[in-house]
């Protein structure tokens, strides 16, 4: 089935690896994002932000643990800009809809217009003053537009598929950033105002595909080159030694695609802390400061719960995880 792939397990072969594996970005790199993003913010919305910073980290992948319940989910991380003319697009979700049936799309992926839908409800969200629905909608505005700075959620061969090359989504998103975010400089300045929300999600997308050729093709080469000896090693995670991917492969992955990872991580911050504030500022720019003490209620926290538990679920057994 498409978009349903076998997972972390499949990299391995003969390696003891725990299932880091299987998610967008990664939910690292994803909760680091957000992170990220908070401190481009202006004084106004940060005197909003700052307080509820952990809260924007911790549900920075909620959309992605989504895809455990709602199979509608999926297909709002990805966008196979290959499956189209590079022409058809950039196009409004009733343009797009009025050239192909909705099932075409939405096999294809509906990163843009559902990125934007959820740009307008939080949009709307600052109209209304509503501080949890902000908080909720910014953490989840900051994965899909994080997503779309993805190379692979923007291609048709998001795992290397079609070229023998399975296993490299995670390597692109989830090791690399995992393993050489310390190295990563990541104070990407000021956010923006965005005339065009629309024209900057398209424009996020246009160079993440055009990047995808890049990732395939460099990992192609050290598949090849690269001494199968040095590829793997152990090394120490949350103080424990696994094996996996050695600094070195990563390194040099990373160094000949001319820190594309650490560069598209720098984008991504950029971009969500835009959207963030160009939300605010469309919506009037609405005084934030009385918003701080927003209460979650005991069905928030069951809801977080149940998508942790489901997401585990779907490790332990090995189900197999869904284009993020
Ligand atoms: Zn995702």
């Amino acid at each position: 089935m498409k978009r349903r792939m076998p997972g972390v397990w499949l990299l391995c072969g003969w390696m003891m690896v725990i299932p880091l594996h299987l998610d967008g970005w990664g939910f690292f790199a994803h909760s680091r994002i957000n992170y990220q993003a908070v401190f481009s913010l202006p004084p106004d919305m940060l005197v909003f932000f700052k307080p509820y910073q952990s809260f924007l980290t911790e549900h920075a992948a909620d959309a992605d643990r989504r895809k455990f319940i709602l199979r509608s989910e999926a297909p709002r991380h990805y966008f196979d800009a290959d499956a189209y003319d590079s022409t058809a697009w950039p196009c409004s979700w009733q343009q797009a809809t009025l050239r192909w049936p909705a099932e075409t799309l939405h096999h294809q992926g509906i990163l843009p217009w559902s990125t934007l839908q959820v740009y307008n409800q939080l949009v709307e969200a600052f109209r209304q003053h509503d501080g949890k629905r902000i908080l909720k909608l910014a953490a989840d505005l900051g994965h899909y537009i994080a997503d779309a700075c993805v190379p692979l959620h923007a291609c048709s061969n998001y795992d290397g598929q079609f070229t023998g090359q399975h296993g490299i989504h995670a390597l692109w998103e989830t090791d690399v950033p995992e393993r050489l975010y310390p190295h990563f400089q990541l104070w990407v300045g000021k956010a923006h105002y965005l005339p065009q929300p629309s024209a900057t999600i398209w424009q996020l997308i246009r160079e993440s595909a055009r990047a995808a050729d890049t990732v395939l093709a460099v990992e192609k080469y050290l598949r090849h080159h690269f001494p199968r000896k040095a590829k793997y090693s152990y090394y120490l995670r949350k103080d424990q030694w696994v094996k996996g991917y050695s600094t070195t492969y990563l390194e040099t992955y990373e160094s000949m695609m001319h820190q594309m990872v650490e560069r598209r991580m720098q984008q991504a911050i950029q971009a969500v802390a835009s959207f963030w504030y160009t939300a605010w500022v469309n919506a009037g720019q609405p005084d934030l400061r009385n918003l701080t003490g927003v209460q979650f209620t005991h069905a928030d926290s069951l809801e977080w719960k149940s998508l942790e538990h489901l997401q585990w679920n779907a490790r332990k057994e090995r189900t197999g995880y869904f284009k993020e």
